[in-house]
């Protein structure tokens, strides 16, 4: 299989592996540590050779320290007539992560103060944290809540948060080049699906299809918890990260909503061009954004010290959806027809990464002669042959060292397809050189 090329993709096999991975992650409860983590990792090793790395707990990781690490076995709370008023058997969204080992029994009043609802969606349970702060509580639906009667209150939580370490994953396929390609994702988050599983999913199935093919980067897939993996790997990394030509956040991407692309915080990355070229010819809607310093890891990437040319691909922003953060947040949640869309942009801006370089024209002084050499032709790959040999004018008059592929396929209104294949028509004969990648 080695050798295929990437956009040679099967749709029906890529919604069908990511669905299954989906599927079998959706119960595990994981958090920013913990056996839920390993587990996730495990589960995705059966499709790609993952290393995973353990970082000590309170290892120094710039202004931050790795966490102890929570493990969860049990929880329940039991009402005065007996009955389980939630149980985490039932969702592991239940328990607010990073809650501290709790048995004790309490009146109403006072159980309240460690209940988080959603008093706006009744029916939903949220997803709640405590990572830096000791506390426990619950989540459930408000509906509930307001069932319950008076009395005393039993409530049970078993779980650790002792020294351990911080678990992540990292896949890396060499290429041709050693400047690389970064994509990345979380991986902490419990029984939630957009968030979470549907970014996990597309970057475990492309890292499948870029193991098949010859490709000029070299790929970096980090699968790491939110914020202080970024930050974790990040701080072990940082001589490295030079290396990075272009990188993607890829998080919540099978909702039903449109593409959405937030921009490296330079604006005018290869990759954010890239990106606005795909969607820009999508014939779909689609929202371009601009760098915010908040979000999800690539708040870390375009940390000012970093800099990094990272952007993030999603459908509906974060937190702009009910179902955000909420049980509603489940596997029907995720439409196949938006994770593929989402895998197939992705892809084709891969696909113009690597196909992008700058070339010179050395036969700048008029056109040369095209007949001649039987490039006035079509070029095959469904391009009609005016737009080709379009392209192939639009090259030979934008080469000079300092236009990129992409610069011309924007400026002229062409698939970047279109030029590539001129481009490498007119190398064929002589009639340009591509230079060398500038660092
Ligand atoms: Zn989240």
């Amino acid at each position: 299989m080695a050798g295929s090329r990437l956009r040679d993709i099967s749709l029906d096999d890529a919604r069908d592996r990511m669905r299954k991975v989906m599927a079998d992650l959706y119960p595990i409860c994981r958090s920013i540590t913990g056996e839920g983590v390993r587990r996730t990792l495990d589960r995705l090793q059966e499709d790609l050779p993952i290393a995973v790395h353990e970082i000590p707990s309170g290892t120094q990781v710039f202004d931050w320290t790795v966490p102890k690490e929570w493990n969860i076995r049990d929880a329940w709370i039991v009402g005065p007539s007996g009955e389980r008023v939630v149980d985490f058997a039932q969702s592991n969204l239940h328990v607010v992560s990073y809650s501290v080992p709790v048995h004790a029994t309490l009146p109403l009043a006072e159980l309240q103060r460690h209940l988080f609802t959603l008093p706006d969606r009744p029916q939903l349970v949220p997803y709640r944290t405590s990572y830096y702060v000791e506390a426990w509580g619950f989540c459930m639906a408000h509906a509930r809540l307001l069932s319950l009667e008076d009395g005393q209150y039993e409530v049970f939580i078993d779980s650790t948060l002792e020294n351990g370490s911080l678990t992540y994953g990292e896949c890396v396929i060499p290429g041709r080049e050693a400047g690389e390609v970064l994509l990345s994702c979380h991986i902490c988050h419990p029984s939630l699906c957009n968030d979470n599983l549907s970014g996990i999913a597309l970057v475990l199935y492309l890292g499948t299809l870029l193991r098949r093919c010859d490709m000029r980067y070299t790929y970096r897939l980090l699968f790491i918890p939110g914020t202080i993996g970024s930050i974790t790997w990040l701080a072990r990394n940082a001589q490295q990260v030079a290396r990075i030509r272009h990188g993607l956040v890829v998080s919540g991407v099978g909702d039903a909503g449109p593409v959405s692309y937030k921009r490296s915080r330079r604006g005018s990355a290869v990759i954010d061009h890239a990106m606005s070229h795909v969607l820009g010819r999508s014939g779909q809607p689609y929202t371009l954004l601009d760098f915010d310093p908040y979000g999800y890891d690539e708040r870390q990437f375009c940390s000012p010290g970093f800099n990094l040319p990272v952007g993030r691909i999603s459908r509906s922003v974060y937190g702009t959806y009910p179902e955000y953060h909420t049980s509603a947040d489940d596997l029907s949640f995720v439409r196949d027809e938006s994770l593929v869309d989402s895998l197939s942009v992705v892809v084709e801006v891969l696909d113009i990464l690597e196909h992008d370089r700058r070339y010179v024209n050395l036969n700048p002084r008029c056109e040369p002669q095209l007949g001649r050499r039987g490039l006035y032709r079509p070029l095959g790959g469904g391009i009609d042959s005016k737009s080709a040999e379009l392209a192939l004018l639009w090259v030979l008059n934008l080469s000079d060292g300092s236009a990129s592929l992409l610069d011309i396929a924007d400026r002229s209104g062409l698939p970047f397809a279109a030029i590539r294949d001129a481009a490498e028509a007119l190398e064929r004969h002589g009639l340009v050189r591509s230079q060398p990648e500038p660092n």
